[in-house]
């Protein structure tokens, strides 16, 4: 979009949808010169995928623009020594995918479950996370650059004095750092940033066990000593409830539609060969740290769960091969394949039929995208002290709320670290059925009021619900407030986004 078209876009403001799609610097400074000088407030997104969390909705129903920032430069520049990524937000997952793949750089995508089509920059400014070695993405942000709502630029402190390629490889810069207040928030329009990749590993040996409810607190516990020992050697550990694992692998909730009952989830967990929670991992590094850290999970789980599995990405060759097959059924060895080239930062759209768990959409009709396929989702993402005394508590009241409200818990917990356990449950519904929509809303209303009860809180809130957070605050003694007040006195970028 030019300068012409973005004018004539501006100039023709209908009531409801007005997207602009800037391309450059420039026209994202004319929009936020039209809003100030017009009073209209305007929501920018990168790619708009954020599905669960509000996808391109603005934050402020009244809000009269979204501002698509899709057709902005992609890669900017990459040190292929150094692993340092300086891109715009046009840049997806499978867009990075394809620059590492071409060029041949040995590189790992920071991939989500969201698929090729998710952004880098939108999910790393949601606070986003993955499971490869560095999964939580903010953490691998270096610098930013930033158009403010009075149209002048942020950039971090390095690139101030004019030492932008020092910005690039230090994260902190000099004095008061104020990068992170441009995640989760409405303080600008990042235009640009630096990121740090990791190296794509030549092999990864992945681990998968199935344990029951019984013996989860006693698994959590070793396995929080082997993720504080080995740390970043080990991917974000997820465990997954059956009805989890059942939503993956089916549309089970076709038939059940609300809350399944139990002795239906006995007897799907039979044929599906499936324990209470199954548990996946990756352990990353060169070969002596993965055969050590093999061997010290091997013992700290000694006695705990079944079917344990260590599947090094060099042996899918023999996995594929008459003898791995007796062991292996090829759905498995087709779904082991996906998970090696998800864990080696491959976007996939696999973790995506997740949401087609009540659907009757035939597979080479699926869109891979709710909006597009007319499917409802609401993530609850709580974050949860690594203590198994809180994670009981939690896991047991998810069960009755959601049996409450007759839908379906499909709870994953993520070690992040040894400190917190990141959990997200799918609530999936019926957006043309009034009644759905409610039971949804109100599902969600609880489950906060509960966690807040309990210790915990989402890390990451879907935009409906986000006045939630802040009736909760002294709106106006917080910091948020007097900073927004300052920088956006016309309240123009994104209202109400985690804010008031
Ligand atoms: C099945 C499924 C699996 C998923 N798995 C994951 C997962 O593993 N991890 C995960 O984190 N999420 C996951 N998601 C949620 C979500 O789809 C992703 O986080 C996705 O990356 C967010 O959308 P996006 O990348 O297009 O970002 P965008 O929608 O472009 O950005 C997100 C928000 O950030 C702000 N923003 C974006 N760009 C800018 C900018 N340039 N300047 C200022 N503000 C900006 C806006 O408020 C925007 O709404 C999943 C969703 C589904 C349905």
């Amino acid at each position: 979009m030019n300068k012409v078209t973005i004018k004539r876009c501006l100039d023709n403001l209908s009531s409801s949808k007005n997207i602009v799609y800037p391309v450059n610097v420039s026209e994202i400074k004319e929009v936020v010169e039209y809003c100030n000088l017009n009073t209209y407030s305007f929501y920018p997104v990168s790619s708009g995928n954020n599905w669960g969390y509000g996808s391109s909705f603005p934050s402020d129903e009244k809000t009269q623009i979204v501002m698509n920032l899709s057709k902005m430069p992609d890669v900017i520049k990459f040190d292929a020594d150094e692993g340092l990524l300086t891109f715009g937000p046009g840049l997806t997952q499978g867009k990075l995918y394809d620059f590492l793949h071409t060029n041949s750089y040995a590189y790992m995508v920071p991939v989500t479950g969201a698929g090729p089509e998710a952004n880098i920059m939108g999910n790393a400014l949601e606070r986003g996370f993955g499971i490869t070695p560095i999964h939580d993405h903010v953490e691998s942000v270096h610098s930013l650059k930033v158009v403010l709502p009075d149209g002048s630029i942020y950039e971090s402190t390095f690139s101030q004095l004019g030492l932008s390629n020092l910005d690039k490889h230090h994260k902190w810069g000099v004095g008061a750092n104020f990068d992170y207040i441009f995640f989760q928030s409405n303080f600008g329009v990042v235009y640009e940033m630096t990121i740090k990749l990791e190296r794509t590993p030549d092999k990864i040996m992945m681990f998968t066990l199935s344990v029951s409810e019984d013996a989860r607190a006693a698994c959590l516990l070793q396995l929080k000593e082997i993720k504080e020992t080995y740390k970043n050697f080990i991917s974000g550990i997820n465990l997954m409830n059956t009805r989890r694992m059942l939503a993956m692998k089916s549309n089970y909730l076709l038939e059940e539609q609300g809350y399944c009952p139990e002795d239906r989830i006995k007897v799907l967990k039979k044929t599906h060969k499936l324990e209470d929670w199954t548990i996946i991992g990756a352990i990353y590094g060169p070969k002596g740290i993965r055969s050590t850290i093999k061997k010290e999970i091997k013992k700290a789980l000694k006695g705990i769960g079944t079917k344990k599995r260590f599947i090094s990405s060099n042996n899918i060759i023999l996995n594929n091969s008459k003898l791995g097959k007796l062991f292996i059924d090829s759905e498995d060895l087709k779904k082991i394949n996906e998970a090696f080239s998800i864990l080696k930062g491959k976007p996939s759209r696999y973790p995506l039929n997740l949401i087609y768990s009540r659907s009757n959409i035939p597979d080479e009709n699926k869109k891979h995208n709710p909006l597009k396929d007319n499917i409802a989702i609401i993530w609850f993402a709580p974050v949860i002290p690594y203590k198994v005394s809180i994670i009981k508590t939690y896991v047991e009241g998810i069960y009755n709320i959601f049996k409450e409200f007759d839908m379906e818990p499909m709870i994953t917990l993520t070690i992040q670290n040894e400190n917190v356990i990141a959990s997200t449950i799918p609530i999936l519904f019926e957006k043309t059925e009034p009644k759905e929509v409610d039971n949804a809303h109100t599902l969600y209303r609880t489950l906060l009021d509960f966690c807040l009860q309990i210790g915990i809180y989402p890390y990451r809130i879907p935009t409906v619900f986000q006045n939630e957070y802040v009736d909760k605050l002294n709106w106006e003694d917080t910091i948020t407030y007097k900073l927004k007040a300052k920088l956006d006195p016309n309240n123009i970028l994104a209202p109400n986004r985690y804010s008031k």
